[in-house]
């Protein structure tokens, strides 16, 4: 028998319509809520899908917005929200990925517009509640239950143009947020039964998803994967992993699904040993030996880099980000110590297969 430590379960409340094809319901889905006036918002490159949505919600859209950026910053959010206010907006409707939901977050919390997010990667932020502001280099972030998208839609189909070296890194993002969730501090069964099963649902799909990106099962199963990642990163805090992207992300500019994929192996190296029930759950779902390697070999297997040192990370700023990353206590399973981090930051610089632990 399984012990239950005693544990305290909040869930916020998001309606979500998932399957192939379902766009189409998203006009009824802005009646269901009583919305007329729809901001559709995407990122610059796909301004063409924003055009397209806004043309399929005809009357009920009032313009589209493709003024999303990657980590929001605090002009893009201004800008934003100029535009919601000039267009009288009731609502935004967000297609895209973090970006395009992070800017819709930004005009939730500063105007108060609800949104719906259509999700078209994998990195789960149309489940949580929190919003990205960067100033001068430095991003923050921020609970806010305003922001948590009133619905969404996840459709598959959507997804199919999202390219491999996309796709992989963003669905090892989303495992990262349920890799975290089964050793949080506050980790609860609920979330760790969507937890394990995210990381099954993504490691069993990403290798299909990354060689036939139109094969709509593998695109379906990637993004449920995603929804309950985002979930479980919804309900419980995170530790060392997203404290070291998070550092490294912001102070040396590097891609953010990237570096999720790079240092997930060697974070979960690192809490072996003091996780060891949430590491077994993690190789359990992989179908690997151990959960460092099985994630290291997934993020090989989608094609994903590998190496710090491949995505514009120096050697001679390890010893700053490995300062940065244990300035200030955080909860981790296994103690954080410098040289700790500063040998797994080695090990991810150079893309090292994690050891057997
Ligand atoms: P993204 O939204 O920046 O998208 C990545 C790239 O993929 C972009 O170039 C985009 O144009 C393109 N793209 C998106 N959908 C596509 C499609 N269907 N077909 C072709 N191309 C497509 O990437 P992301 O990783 O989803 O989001 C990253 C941002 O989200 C970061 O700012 C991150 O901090 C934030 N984020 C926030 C949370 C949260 O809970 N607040 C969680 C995860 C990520």
């Amino acid at each position: 028998m399984a012990e239950i430590t005693p544990f305290t379960y909040e869930s916020a409340p998001s309606r979500v319509v998932f399957g192939a094809g379902s766009v189409a319901s998203l006009a009824d889905e802005v009646r269901h809520f009583g919305f007329r006036r729809a901001l559709v918002i995407t990122t610059k490159g796909q301004a063409a899908l924003g055009e397209k949505t806004a043309a399929q919600l005809g009357d009920l859209a009032i313009g589209a917005y493709p003024g999303a950026v990657m980590h929001t910053s605090a002009e893009v959010g201004d800008a934003g929200c100029d535009e919601a206010r000039r267009l009288d907006a009731d609502c935004t409707v967000a297609v895209g990925g973090g970006s395009a939901i992070g800017l819709g977050k930004v005009i939730a919390r500063d105007v108060g517009l609800p949104q719906i997010a259509v999700p078209t990667t994998y990195s789960g932020s149309e489940m949580t509640a929190i919003w990205g502001v960067t100033t001068d280099g430095v991003k923050v972030t921020g609970p806010d239950p305003k922001v948590l998208p009133v619905g969404v839609i996840y459709d598959p189909e959507l997804t199919v143009r999202l390219p491999a070296g996309v796709s992989g890194p963003s669905g090892l993002n989303a495992m990262a947020h349920s890799v975290e969730a089964l050793y949080a501090q506050n980790a609860n069964p609920i979330a760790s039964l969507m937890a394990e099963e995210s990381i099954r649902a993504l490691g069993q799909s990403l290798p299909v998803v990354v060689k036939e990106p139109a094969n709509l099962e593998a695109r379906g199963e990637a993004l449920y994967g995603a929804w309950l990642a985002g979930a479980a990163l919804a309900q419980v805090g995170m530790a060392l992993h997203h404290k070291l992207c998070h550092t490294l992300g912001g102070a040396f500019d590097l891609p953010h699904a990237e570096v999720h994929t790079i240092l997930l192996p060697h974070a979960s190296a690192y809490n072996q040993a003091a996780a060891a029930g949430a590491m077994a759950r993690v190789a359990r779902a992989l179908g690997a030996n151990n959960a460092a390697e099985g994630i290291y070999d997934l993020a090989k297997a989608v094609g994903a880099k590998v190496a710090l040192k491949d995505i514009g990370m120096r050697e001679a700023d390890l010893d700053r980000a490995a300062d940065l990353a244990t300035r200030n206590p955080y909860y981790n399973p296994a103690p954080v110590t410098r040289d700790g981090v500063r040998a797994l930051l080695d090990n991810a610089f150079h893309g090292r297969r994690p050891a057997a632990v």
